[in-house]
């Protein structure tokens, strides 16, 4: 059988004294290990992990913001850490891969102690970070560790954390469907793909300058019931109490539902969207995960409320709903010329 190599394997044969070179040829590498030997290259210095390893040792396992500067330094360069930067890494990527970050563009941040985050650094494609770049700070965004300065965005990300405490980690990006909607100001439409509804709870923060307090707190006064927010004439911030790579799903989610439902509305046909009861039904499930929502507890009428897609779809699902549906009311002209415009925006910007 095949030898299955994962991170802390490979940390190990670095501490015993063994290069990366003697990995089994036909051995199984784990995704974060395929990384790790990727991004231990020769221009690192050699003993870059070994030392960090031992200093593990020391490391201690809980820091605060006021622990001393060579707990954090230790605590800082720990595998623990590492393992943590490996995916900040793996993150951006995936980012710039998919085309959800421009130029320096995006940011990325999971808390690491209750009052400590780890982010990324400014002034660097996300697409192409390495673990030492990274940046350690605490919640008022002053910066602990980490030899690259950390992204000016990071107040945002740090003022979500303080008000939501169950925010382990946020991702900040542009996605352009995702986005066009946030230049647009309109809000994304509900009730049409279950994926959206489980996963992300949408709202829009009004424009600021991006990296100021002030944008931070419109955002961070929305993540008591949502976790995804569009920021008008900027962007997408997402959070999760699980892990980066989830808060990175809500931005994949939510752009490909917008993405679809751009498509959908230039078809010809009104969009049709699930019945209220059967969004009642997936918003259980989207309770049980944990996530929230501002419609829990909603009558069914208020449901799929549509109303900022199409102007005057207040309630359009009747109150005494037999779980048949209501007919999708007619498309609004208003809504159709506004669908128009950011159609002819995109197709224009495609054609620049
Ligand atoms: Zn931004």
């Amino acid at each position: 059988m095949k030898q299955v190599i994962s991170v802390r394997d490979l940390e190990e044969m670095l501490r015993n004294g063994k290069s990366l070179g003697s990995v089994p040829e036909d051995a199984l590498l784990t995704p974060s290990a395929r990384d790790f030997i990727r991004d231990y290259d020769g221009s690192r210095p050699t003993n870059f992990v070994v030392a960090g390893a031992v200093k593990a040792a020391a490391a201690p396992a809980k820091v605060t913001a006021k622990s001393s500067k060579a707990e954090l330094e230790a605590f800082f360069n720990s595998p623990k850490i590492h393992e943590l930067k490996l995916q900040i890494c793996d993150i951006g990527r995936r980012l710039w891969q998919r085309a959800y970050v421009d130029g320096n563009g995006g940011n990325i941040a999971i808390r690491v102690a209750e009052d400590v985050a780890l982010c990324t650094p400014t002034l660097v494609s996300k697409g192409f970070m390495k673990p030492e770049d990274m940046c350690l700070v605490d919640l008022e965004g002053n910066q602990l560790a980490g030899t690259k300065k950390r992204t000016s965005e990071i107040l945002m990300h740090l003022q979500i954390m303080k008000r939501q405490s169950r925010a382990v980690a946020t991702v900040h990006c542009h996605p352009p469907y995702s986005t066009a909607f946030a230049v647009a100001g309109v809000e994304p439409p509900t009730c049409m793909i279950p994926e959206f509804e489980v996963f992300a709870s949408v709202a829009t923060a009004p424009y600021r300058t991006p990296g100021t307090p002030e944008m931070g707190k419109l955002v961070a006064d929305l993540v008591d019931k949502h976790n995804t927010i569009l920021m008008a004439n900027h962007g997408v911030v997402s959070w999760s109490h699980n892990d980066v790579e989830d808060a990175y799903f809500k931005m994949e989610i939510l752009e490909a539902y917008c993405r679809t439902v751009l498509v959908a509305s230039q078809l010809g046909r009104p969009v049709k969207t699930m019945t209220a009861p059967q969004l009642q039904d997936l918003l259980k499930i989207k309770q049980s995960l944990g996530i929230p929502d501002p419609r829990f507890g909603l009558k069914e009428c208020e449901l799929c409320d549509n109303d900022g897609w199409r102007p005057g779809v207040t309630c359009a699902v009747p109150n005494n709903s037999n779980g048949n549906g209501a007919p999708a009311a007619a498309p609004d002209p208003e809504a159709e010329a506004l669908v128009r415009v950011i159609t002819d925006q995109i197709l224009s910007q495609r054609k620049a």
